[in-house]
């Protein structure tokens, strides 16, 4: 059996800044990563000259961030591109109201307005809400205090049903009050037009990364670990565990002795989501222009609201669109055709025939990837913030989770990824290392 001081199982943006960090301060350390690549949920793919991000693409708010800075210093180009953290009007964006027809600056700005109404009411609503509440309930108690007629009432809830449904993948009812609590965003947001795997990619650099390593079991004890990948074994003093939470809850993946409090706990109440990303290529752009997005209201919303141009990203007339919550559980086993004649219907209702069939389609399937299962963990009903921090909780010493699902400040994010494989390294090490370690030569 290999011996290593530390083991780290996922070779994501969590598990490499874990391993650079302990290979820099000298341990000897093994990556052992199922997939045939590194990155994880930060995957792009390239054809026809595109870069296209099919996981993370965007850093929600530079400012103070160290996932730019490492890009920075990895000299990743950056494009400004900040609607992605499903703002109201942060950019320009061309809302459609419930009848196709596009809502003028006036009606644009007073929409603006309502939700930030009801998002201030919500600060109160949530930190009042009952430890079983929704985001659902708390929501409706903030449309509620602004005393507003039905129809200005439900464009409202609409549009906070569609935000937890991109920003967390869970239909608001199954979403806790407080699963939105981290959602703010410092500056500008970023995407990469050459794909944001140049991050994995950089901090793979060096390291013993042993790819195709279906870890099944991990033993752990006071005396140290045991790892088993397929018919190999690794021995080592500590190991950092950063694979999802829909594989932690697998059968196929087994931790012996079972995870005790207040790490099983955590574990439970959080959820993998159903995020799907849909990119569709068109032969001519029909939409508006200078805009970042499309928006539409209205009943016809319920699964395809929002589209975000790709264009000057990808150099080809691009839209996404997500399905996100129901709409990702429901289209799953559509076929493309479905999802293309789907989606252009809506889009139909928007801009009439000019809205022609997409050349190219390229939709994710993270749902069912075994080695994500969703495309990140959500706050169940029932589920507190600290349920992230507490599932990193030290176990004997030697066993460690990281990931995103394990940080409280800003989840389900690359930046959290990045900060829990951060701590982990510093409690395996005893001593704090600057997190600049990671990017440092
Ligand atoms: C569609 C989508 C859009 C997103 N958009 C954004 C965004 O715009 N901005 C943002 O900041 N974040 C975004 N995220 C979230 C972000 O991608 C993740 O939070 C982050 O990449 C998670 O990193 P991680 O290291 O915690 O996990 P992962 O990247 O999942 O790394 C864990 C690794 O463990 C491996 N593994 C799993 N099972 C096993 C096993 N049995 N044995 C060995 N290895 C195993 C996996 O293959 C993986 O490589 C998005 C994610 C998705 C899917």
């Amino acid at each position: 059996m290999e011996r290593f001081d530390t083991i780290v199982v996922g070779a994501g943006v969590s598990g490499l800044t874990a391993a650079r960090l302990l290979a820099r301060a000298g341990r000897r350390v093994v990556v052992l990563e199922a997939r045939d690549r590194v990155g994880g949920r930060v995957w792009t793919e390239r054809s026809d000259g595109v870069s296209t991000d099919l996981g993370a693409s965007w850093i929600h708010g530079v400012d103070g961030s160290a996932v730019a800075a490492a890009a920075d210093a990895f000299g990743m180009r950056a494009m400004e591109f900040t609607v992605g953290g499903y703002q109201a009007d942060s950019r320009p964006i061309a809302y459609f109201g419930p009848d196709g027809r596009r809502l003028d600056g006036a009606a644009t700005r007073a929409f603006a307005a309502d939700l930030r109404a009801v998002d201030a009411s919500l600060l109160g609503t949530i930190a009042e809400s009952d430890p079983d509440a929704s985001y659902r309930d708390v929501t409706e108690r903030a449309i509620a205090e602004q005393g507003w007629d039905a129809d200005r009432a439900q464009r409202v809830r609409e549009f906070l049903e569609h935000r937890s449904e991109e920003q967390y993948g869970a239909w608001i009812g199954d979403l806790a009050a407080h699963g939105l609590d981290d959602d703010a965003i410092d500056g500008d947001e970023v995407v990469f037009p050459d794909g944001y795997d140049v991050l994995p990619t950089r901090l793979a650099g060096g390291l013993d990364v042993r790819l195709e390593h279906v870890v099944s079991r991990v033993e752990w004890s006071g005396d140290g670990v045991v790892v088993i990948a397929g018919d190999a074994g690794f021995a080592a003093d500590t190991a950092i565990v950063t694979v999802p939470v829909g594989v932690l809850k697998s059968a196929g993946f087994q931790i012996e002795p079972p995870l005790p409090e207040p790490v099983a706990g955590a574990l439970d109440r959080l959820e993998m989501n159903a995020f799907e990303k849909v990119f569709l290529s068109f032969p001519t752009k029909f939409w508006d222009d200078d805009v970042y997005a499309i928006r539409q209201q209205g009943p016809e919303s319920r699964w395809w609201h929002s589209w975000y141009d790709l264009t000057a990203l990808h150099g080809v007339p691009t839209l996404l669109t997500f399905a996100a919550g129901p709409a990702a559980e429901a289209t799953r086993r559509w076929t493309d055709e479905q999802l293309v004649e789907s989606v252009l219907a809506q889009l139909r209702r928007l801009y009439g025939e000019r809205a022609i069939p997409p050349v190219r389609l390229h939709r994710t399937a993270w749902q069912d990837d075994p080695f994500a299962r969703g495309s990140y963990a959500y706050m169940t009903v029932g589920s507190t913030t600290a349920d992230h921090d507490e599932l990193a909780t030290p176990i004997a010493g030697v066993l460690h989770l990281a990931g995103e699902a394990t940080w409280t400040d800003d989840p389900a994010t690359v930046a959290a990824a990045m900060h829990s494989g951060h701590r982990a390294a510093e409690r395996v090490l005893g001593r704090s290392v600057p997190i600049s370690d990671t990017w440092a030569d």
